[in-house]
């Protein structure tokens, strides 16, 4: 009787207790809350699309779900905003008593897909989100986007970070620079 009316709880009764039933269902729902945590996730009110396959079977209801959502927020490395799409699918059965078993039950002729549906979600999201997989990231000095300035990669591949290794590399052609520095005495 408290059970909440949530859009995500889905009415099985014309299934209950038919093994060999089937019924396919579309949702267009909005997300009841933000999935995931990290740089990107899946904004409260954004639109989840589930394309729905219910069979009843003998212990109960059978649940195949194809999920499609745009997670959004920002990219790793360069911190622009980005939207990336998510698309999950599980299956799971709702018995008809609970258990050992089976961790998911009919409820009052209903399946409830929320848990389901936030935890395959929350799951995809990348933990690294990029904008693109070789975003260049940010200008350590300027914090402008790389990708916008390409003329500042440049200047990040001569950063004093690798001037040492130029030295380096430098002594090791000390050879060739006194044989042609032999060649301008003779000129
Ligand atoms: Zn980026």
């Amino acid at each position: 009787m408290a059970v909440q009316q949530t859009p995500f709880r889905v009415n099985v009764r014309d299934l209950l207790n038919k093994p060999g039933e089937m019924r396919e269902e579309r949702l267009d729902l909005p997300a009841p809350e933000p999935f995931g945590e990290g740089l990107v996730g899946v904004r409260e009110g954004s639109e989840i699309e589930i394309d729905l396959r219910l069979e009843s079977v003998h212990e109960g209801v059978l649940v195949t779900a194809d999920v499609d959502a745009t997670a959004e927020g920002e990219c790793g490395r360069c911190l622009i905003d980005i939207a990336l799409p998510v698309r999950v699918e599980f299956q799971e059965l709702f018995a008809y008593h609970s258990g050992e078993a089976f961790e998911y039950e009919v409820q009052d002729d209903h399946v409830d897909l929320e848990p389901l549906i936030r935890d395959a979600v929350v799951l995809a999201l990348p933990f690294q989100p990029v904008c693109r997989p070789d975003c260049p990231g940010l200008d350590p000095e300027t914090g402008l986007r790389l990708a916008d300035h390409p003329e500042l990669v440049t200047r990040v591949e001569n950063d004093p970070r690798w001037a040492a290794l130029a030295g380096f590399r430098a002594s090791e052609d000390e050879g060739a620079d006194a044989a042609s520095d032999a060649d301008q005495k003779r000129d």
